[in-house]
């Protein structure tokens, strides 16, 4: 075998079975695989000083090709069936849409939009003007600015109020969110200078105000989203903070992090203070995701002065961290909710973490038999049950709460993990939780009809595991 019997492109691109994978791609992309198929072929002849027959050459780069290009058609963003149980879990893209407003999104975005021009005037107008006066009707606070997500929010205040000027903030609460947001690395970033007070577990008032000097810009609070400080600790009230920044004469900033727009304490979760009552407190500004408690599209929020958030819209760096179009769409339409006063019913996140204990037992139940109806005859040994379990809101929020839950408990002979592994493989994917050495998947966190696309989907990776 030599190089000279490797097959040329054109031929390989005239061969009938090459029409199909021509349909769906350019001529250029095919071409570049078969180039790069035969090299790979003719390094493996030097190497091995053999190769494959002409004629299995021919087939092998067309079959290789075909792969190729078809994996380059697979959208790699795919549905995922959540079976985890944490309501906004920040890998699965956090919180979904509601069907509405998803629908109300994609209608908007197939076409033109108002989205910089006054109608009326026919002037230019704002995209920003869009959700102001939504999100001050629902929060009361006086302006209101959306940005690209929270972490953006918290960059455009620091930098807008604080850049080449000092910013106080607790030691407690120096957190990190997700891997990549840390409050010490976007205060650099921002220009402002971090001035840390108090310590890791004890902060006073008057750590606060002996920080204060004539470089001072604002004093800023941090949620702890993700974490708690127990034991002998004290922070400093945000009442607190506010009356220190009214004394010196500072504006104070609260980053909420999650920030709920309703109290969800009826439904036992108590430690998730809401952006009305922030702003109440007096705080300055406040910060927020669109897309954890809240329920909407990936956007960050800041509300309340407006003599400040117009410096903001005056940032040159509220360029680079615009919210788009589409944000805009999914985030008027889920604030829509807000103001009809029917959010628990309506947002998914917020139905999910209010959902009955009772209904969750029915649909771990409903789902259950419905997994028993699919898997008669099945060889495969597993026992399947309904439990109690603890589901999580997740998103970095209440991370000490757990939500007690039901879910549909398999326990089979096999490697539990290597069935979540072929689950994840399946179309839509699917995630659940391994506990104990059995897979669970949680009701809580199924949206409306995934139930009855579980049976099957479960029945396919447990003959995959099989194989
Ligand atoms: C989640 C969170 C952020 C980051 O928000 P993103 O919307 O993910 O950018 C910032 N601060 C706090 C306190 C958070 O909880």
């Amino acid at each position: 075998m030599s190089y000279k019997s490797l097959p040329s492109v054109d031929e390989i691109l005239r061969d009938p079975r090459m029409a199909a994978i021509l349909e769906n791609c350019t001529h250029e992309l095919a071409l570049t695989v078969i180039r790069e198929e035969l090299g790979r072929i003719r390094e493996e002849i030097t190497r091995e000083k053999n190769g494959p027959e002409r004629h299995h050459i021919v087939s092998l780069v067309i079959r290789t090709a075909a792969e190729r290009i078809n994996k380059l058609q697979d959208a790699t963003l795919k549905r995922v069936i959540n079976g985890s149980g944490v309501v906004l879990h920040t890998n699965l893209g956090r919180a979904p849409l509601s069907r509405e407003a998803a629908a109300c999104t994609a209608e908007l975005t197939q076409g033109y939009t108002n989205l910089e021009l006054e109608l009326a005037s026919g002037k230019r107008g704002s995209r920003y003007q869009h959700l102001e006066s939504t999100i001050m009707n629902i929060t009361g606070a006086e302006a209101a600015l959306v940005v690209n997500n929270n972490a953006a929010a918290v960059l455009l205040v620091l930098n807008t109020l604080g850049r080449d000027r000092e910013v106080i903030v607790s030691r407690g609460q120096l957190v990190e969110i997700g891997g990549s947001f840390r409050i010490p690395e976007i205060m650099a970033m921002s220009g402002a200078r971090m001035v840390e007070v108090g310590t890791t577990n004890k902060t006073h008032p008057a750590d606060f105000a002996g920080a204060v000097n004539d470089h001072s810009a604002m004093l800023l609070a941090v949620h702890t989203s993700n974490y708690r400080i127990v034991g002998f600790t004290q922070e400093v009230e945000l009442a607190e903070l506010v009356e220190i920044g009214r004394q010196k004469g500072l504006p104070v900033v609260q980053d909420l992090g999650s920030g709920s727009l309703i109290d969800l304490s009826p439904w036992g979760l108590k430690d998730e203070p809401t952006v009305q009552k922030c702003l109440q407190t007096g705080v300055d500004l406040v910060t927020f995701s669109g897309d954890k408690l809240l329920g909407g599209p990936q956007a960050g929020i800041i509300a309340g002065k407006r003599k400040y958030i117009e410096q903001m819209k005056k940032n040159h760096l509220l360029r680079a961290l615009r919210v788009d179009k589409l944000t805009i769409a999914a985030l008027e339409a889920t604030l829509k909710y807000y103001v009809k006063g029917d959010p628990t019913a309506t947002v998914p996140v917020l139905e999910m973490l209010t959902r009955k204990h009772e209904l969750l037992q029915q649909q771990a139940e409903g789902l259950a038999a419905a997994i028993r109806g699919e898997m008669q005859g099945f060889g495969k040994a597993f026992t399947l049950r309904v439990i109690e379990i603890m589901d999580k809101v997740g998103g970095g929020a209440y991370p000490l709460q757990d939500l007690p839950g039901y879910g549909v408990e398999l326990t089979l002979e096999g490697d539990a993990e290597m069935l979540a592994r072929q689950l994840r493989n399946q179309e839509p994917a699917m995630i659940s939780r391994i506990q104990e050495g059995s897979l669970i998947i949680s009701a809580r966190t199924l949206l409306a009809g995934e139930d009855k696309l579980i049976p099957a989907l479960l029945r396919r990776a447990l003959e995959e595991t099989k194989a």
